[in-house]
């Protein structure tokens, strides 16, 4: 059975490049940019104070002091905003304020506090520290042309001012991850159904849209599928031509109606997992249907090699591919799967060109911990930090992989490696960090 590194690095090795789409700023937020941005301006774009004050000219007061002040004659005042009129010459100051620009002749600010008024003229009463004190002076920040945010970072609020800033309104964006979900299993209903005897709630669905939503991707909920071949073929087919991930749930273990892997094979799916050690969540399949995609309209469509070939469509479309995860159908399960391995995977895909780790931190356990030292083993717990330190307090109730009621309010799993049956309580543990 395949580690969770091993898995891990063989999921991300399938992920597909998504392409890439042209957004205005203003409905840029959160998005992945996909090509590096310059921008013509400089930053600052020209010469302003940092504070508020009077432009000088550093030779006239380079040796001055609280006996010795060097009285200068204010020429012009100048409000952010505003554009210098004049040029300061020897003897002369400006009054500035924080922001405006520099006016020509001064070199170097000296704050107010310096300074005391007399009349219409100023006394600096001390030196500045060096020539151009105070002065933000034009492209210090960033020079025009040069790479002011490269490809594959996430525009948050500081990269989307620094893009406003610069005036770049137009950005190169990957499009969007679309990812098909659905339930398989005849015990589930929708949670509008007066429940008959056998019957459980796809909370799956739920879960599993929530999910794809915090990753920043576009959920498509197909439902749920009985554990019919016939419909789960149809809706397979359904969710990979549709999509660019799918995340089924249930129907991937051992028992008689559990049908995905057969279905997958039959489709010319490629199987790369079946299985993982990893509890909860050991029965994962994920597979890849090679296709190729059709530009237009509605997204895109991926249309199977198979049926391509019938078609005869394969030179007019680009290539790519649909990755399919077939996750188990124990609610806890499907969710550790996501937060272990469709979350590097979407992050991935997303186009971000790293940090595609779940974020992992040491903590303090609370509790002792155990497992049976067999598989990688999460325990859903709630990860704090106190005084600049994590602690990890065990959920308390069942760690069954069916027991979704206590994973509510946690947000964090420790995890014991394999070979590891325990950590005591004040002890060190890695734990993974849920958002
Ligand atoms: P399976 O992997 O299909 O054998 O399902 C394992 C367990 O998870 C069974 O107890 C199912 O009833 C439950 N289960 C499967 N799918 C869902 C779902 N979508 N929502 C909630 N529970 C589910
Ligand atoms: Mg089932």
């Amino acid at each position: 059975m395949l580690s969770v590194k091993q898995a891990e690095e063989i999921i991300l090795g399938l992920v597909p490049t998504l392409d890439v789409e042209t957004v205005d700023l203003s409905s840029a937020a959160g998005r992945i940019l996909a090509a590096p941005v310059t921008s013509e301006l400089d930053f600052p774009h020209w010469d302003n104070s940092a504070m508020d004050g009077y432009a000088v000219r550093f030779a006239d007061v380079q040796n001055c002091s609280e006996t010795q002040p060097a009285v200068l004659s204010v020429i012009e005042e100048i409000p952010a905003g505003d554009r210098p009129q004049l040029t300061v010459q020897a003897g002369q100051a400006a009054r500035i304020f924080t922001g405006a620009c520099m006016p020509a002749g001064a070199d170097t600010v000296v704050m107010q506090e310096q300074t005391r008024k007399e009349a219409d003229r100023i006394a600096i009463l001390a030196a500045p520290s060096s020539l151009g004190d105070f002065v933000r002076h034009r492209g210090s920040f960033y020079q025009a042309g040069t790479t002011l945010l490269p490809a594959g970072i996430a525009l948050n609020a500081a990269e989307i001012a620094v893009l406003a800033a610069l005036q770049c309104q137009q950005l190169s964006v990957y499009r969007r991850p679309r990812v098909a979900i659905f339930s398989t299993g005849d015990e589930l209903v929708t949670p509008d159904r007066v429940l008959q005897p056998g019957q459980i709630v796809d909370s799956n669905n739920y879960a599993l849209s929530v999910f794809v939503t915090q990753m920043g991707a576009i959920p498509i909920s197909l439902g749920i599928v009985r554990d019919r071949p016939e419909e789960l073929k149809t809706a397979i087919e359904r969710a990979v031509t549709s999509a660019d991930v799918v995340l089924s749930s249930g129907g991937v273990s051992v028992g008689d109606y559990d049908y995905v892997e057969q279905i997958l094979a039959e489709l010319e799916a490629k199987i790369h997992i079946r299985s993982v050690a990893v509890k909860p969540g050991k029965p994962l399949t994920v597979a890849t249907f090679e296709g190729e995609r059709e530009r237009g309209g509605e997204g895109e469509l991926l249309i199977p090699n198979s049926e391509l070939r019938w078609r005869g469509l394969r030179s007019a479309h680009t290539p790519n591919s649909t990755l399919y995860f077939g996750l188990p159908g124990n609610p806890v399960s499907a969710l550790v799967s996501c937060w272990r391995f469709v979350q590097p995977a979407l992050r991935k895909l997303s186009g971000l060109a790293d940090g595609w780790e779940p974020t992992f931190v040491r903590a303090r356990s609370l509790q002792d911990l155990r497992s049976d030292g067999k598989r990688e083993t999460y325990l859903w717990g709630k990860l704090r930090l106190v005084d600049g330190e994590f602690e990890f307090e065990l959920a308390g109730g069942s760690h069954s992989s069916g027991n979704l009621i206590n994973l509510a309010q946690t947000n964090g799993m420790a995890v014991l490696p394999v070979g590891q049956t325990s950590i005591a309580a004040g002890e060190p543990v890695r734990v993974l960090a849920i958002k």
